[in-house]
């Protein structure tokens, strides 16, 4: 898929205030700082879409962004970050689960990992919660670039292996580095074939 426009639609803390639910959506997750903005960016090829770096834990909120005016792609607010009080936090878990239980539009949602890091806690606790609530997700490998190519497939092969553990079937996985536009094609094609 190609995307020949992205562009900004709205931010809410609510799920009932998003876009009408009458096309498809895609959400991203995943812990602050994964590469998150930069993968959205990377994605619809707007340098600036999404913010990058913008101090972790502050942006808050469920981001739209309408594509080729035919489907939604949600920028949802990391998870993980250290110094979010307990207050924020309940308030982050409050919003994101019921966006995701009650979004009837959510197609799949995609959750970011670090390539670089061993499975987190955080995220196999977050996955395991999307498979709770039967709500379909992939996984997104990032910063694909910052590790050799034997390095990567490791890494996969490490992480399919604990998923392993809790998963009867291993989600789709890709390999991404928005630093080398690596990736797109494998997201966007996938995307497209649900849409
Ligand atoms: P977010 O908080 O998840 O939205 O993460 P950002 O997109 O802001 O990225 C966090 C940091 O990781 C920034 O310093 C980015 O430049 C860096 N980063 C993001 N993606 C990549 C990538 O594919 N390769 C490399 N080398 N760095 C990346």
């Amino acid at each position: 898929m190609k995307i020949q426009e992205a562009k900004y639609l709205m931010s809410n803390s609510d799920y009932e205030k998003c876009p009408k639910p009458d096309l498809p959506e895609y959400a991203f997750i995943g812990r602050s700082n994964v590469g998150k903005s930069s993968l959205i960016n990377m994605l619809t090829g707007k340098k600036a879409l999404a913010k990058t770096s913008q101090q972790p834990g502050k942006t808050q909120l469920i981001n739209h962004y309408f594509i080729n005016e035919k489907w939604y792609l949600v920028d949802l607010p990391g998870y993980g970050y250290a110094k979010v009080s307990k207050t924020e936090r309940e308030k982050w878990e409050k919003m994101i689960g019921d966006y995701l239980h009650n979004r009837p539009n959510l197609v799949c949602t995609f959750v970011l990992i670090d390539i670089r890091h061993e499975a987190l806690a955080v995220d196999l606790e977050f996955m395991e919660e999307l498979g709770q609530g039967g709500i379909p997700f992939h996984i997104i490998f990032t910063k694909a670039d910052k590790l050799k190519p034997f390095q990567q497939s490791e890494q996969v092969r490490k992480y399919k292996e604990k998923l392993a553990e809790i998963w009867e079937e291993i989600p789709p996985m890709f390999v991404t580095s928005a630093e080398k536009g690596e990736g797109r094609d494998g997201v966007l094609d996938t995307i497209e074939s649900y849409n």
